[in-house]
């Protein structure tokens, strides 16, 4: 049993500041180096910016330091990645060693220590110390020479867009910290005859870490009967303070059973996901066993604590879900599983409605959701009990993982998460609706040309940049529309992606 499968700070993760030089300058130098690689360190670490721990490791002098500093860090559980630095000029054969052998993330941060040269004072001790303009430019020569993949930071370490961009890389390298940990149960297989929640598992794990196996639907119906009442009646109070319950489902209301049901869902399948160390979750409507309801609150409540889910067995999107989660934790915003479900093509805006059967996270609202029973088409079960409400307006991205068959593909879409036109007075799940950056004619062919799945994670709590470098950490193709994408130029993008990939791809 993992003690943090929900979200629980990105403050016990680490990641580590290796600052390389030589002997050649005398101890006094490497002392100095030493003392502004601290100084450094401690500045990104109390940045608000900057959400893991910043550790300055002892200036790295020679080819054997440099081995020994990056096999530890890609020993150390809490270790996230690496952030090289040249303060002064480290001759990058020694680098071959470590950088050869490092499979943790790296960023290469080009910084100097003195922002400012002080032009009527400045000698040769000066020249000799802050180097990095030419130090780091050895360093990033060598990393590209072995087809080193990683973020290069450009500025002086008090700028506070450094710290961003920093952050944002640090965001990356705890989600694929968490990819490698974590463990995704499905319920049931994927819908029947649907192509694009498929793929391949075996090539998943390889490539993000994170290992899918299935459990039988009445593995999970066993741990729901076990559930101790109080339990169910402590979680129906819970939903009572949280949400504003339908008159129905109230105690003393006709449907008060059903609410009792679904609260036994959510108990039995949050025992299940913890007892086994799973972080994220599957299940499918053509097999629930004798589940009396589809999981509906009960699966926006466990994404709302930081379990990832996917519907219809897309365990694609599930981790997806997941890996945003943790990328995103302690930001303002939410994460969610969504669909792209129906589409407004008139005035004022051409518009998504996203929604799902049930399960849309209430981390997208700033409001109160409110507790609902009605009917579901399909399932051939009861009434499902969900929340329903609308996502909080402003700036989010939609994120859909698509198994091309020979590679894996990253698909994102900037978008404005806006206010309905109207109310939904009729509409009886949660819903999102957004208007795609640059139009929705444009992002959706887009979408479409680049073989997008329907299933996606939205997250209004993450930019573009953290996952740029997600994918380039997990060396994954990612392609996005936002307002400066264009048809020819998004199509020309796939277009020449596809022999970079070929060619770039694992033996
Ligand atoms: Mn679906």
């Amino acid at each position: 049993m993992r003690d943090d499968t929900i979200v629980s700070g990105l403050q016990r993760l680490e990641a580590w500041l290796v600052t390389g030089s030589q002997h050649l300058y005398g101890a006094e130098v490497l002392g100095l180096v030493d003392e502004h690689a601290r100084d450094i360190a401690t500045s990104l670490d109390v940045s608000p910016d900057v959400p893991v721990r910043i550790v300055a490791k002892p200036v790295v002098p020679t080819a054997e330091a440099i081995a020994t500093v990056l096999r530890e860090a890609d020993a150390a559980p809490e270790c996230v990645g690496v952030i090289a630095w040249m303060h002064t000029f480290s001759p990058a054969k020694m680098w071959i060693a470590g950088l050869s052998s490092l499979r943790k993330p790296l960023v290469h941060l080009h910084t100097q220590f003195n922002r400012d040269l002080p032009w009527g004072e400045i000698d040769m001790d000066f020249m000799n110390l802050n180097q990095s303009a030419h130090g780091d430019r050895e360093f990033g020569f060598l990393a590209t020479r072995l087809r080193v993949g990683r973020k290069t930071i450009a500025g002086h370490w008090r700028d506070p867009e450094v710290a961003r961009r920093l952050g944002w890389w640090t965001r990356a390298a705890a989600g694929w910290h968490e990819a490698h940990r974590l463990r995704i149960a499905r319920f049931g297989d994927n819908m029947r005859q649907v192509a694009v929640t498929e793929g391949d598992k075996v090539e998943a794990q390889a490539r993000f870490g994170f290992a899918v196996n299935g459990y039988g639907v009445n593995e999970l119906t066993a741990r729901i009967d076990s559930v101790p009442v109080a339990d169910v009646a402590r979680l129906v109070d819970a939903y009572r303070d949280a949400y504003t319950v339908a008159a129905e489902l109230e105690p003393g209301g006709d449907r008060h059973d059903e609410l009792r049901t679904a609260a036994a869902i959510e108990l039995g399948l949050r025992g299940f996901l913890d007892d086994g160390g799973f972080g994220a979750f599957t299940d499918t409507f053509e097999d629930l066993g004798s589940l009396t309801q589809l999981p509906g609150i009960g699966v926006q409540r466990l994404m709302a604590d930081g379990y990832g889910f996917g519907a219809e067995g897309d365990w694609k999107a599930a981790a997806l879900v997941r890996i945003l989660k943790v990328m995103a934790d302690g930001l303002p915003g939410g994460t969610s599983f969504m669909e792209d479900y129906t589409y407004h093509l008139g005035d004022p805006v051409p518009e998504v409605l996203g929604a799902h059967m049930l399960e849309v996270c209430p981390s997208l609202t700033s409001g109160r959701p409110s507790c609902e029973i009605h009917p579901l088409s399909i399932g051939g079960r009861g009434d499902p009990v969900r929340l329903v409400f609308d996502a909080s307006p402003g700036p989010a991205i939609v994120v859909g993982l698509a198994d091309l068959g020979d590679r894996f593909r990253l698909v994102a879409s900037a978008v404005d998460l806006v206010e309905p036109d109207a109310p939904l007075p009729q509409l009886p799940v949660a819903r999102a609706v957004w208007r795609p950056r640059p139009d929705l004619a444009t992002a959706a062919e887009a979408w479409l040309t680049a073989g997008g799945p329907h299933h996606t994670a939205l997250t209004s709590a993450l930019g573009i940049e953290p996952l740029e470098d997600f994918a380039r950490i997990a060396d994954v193709e990612l392609v996005s529309t936002d307002e400066t994408t264009t048809r020819a130029g998004f199509e020309r993008e796939l277009r020449w992606n596809a022999p970079y990939y070929y060619l770039a791809r694992r033996p």
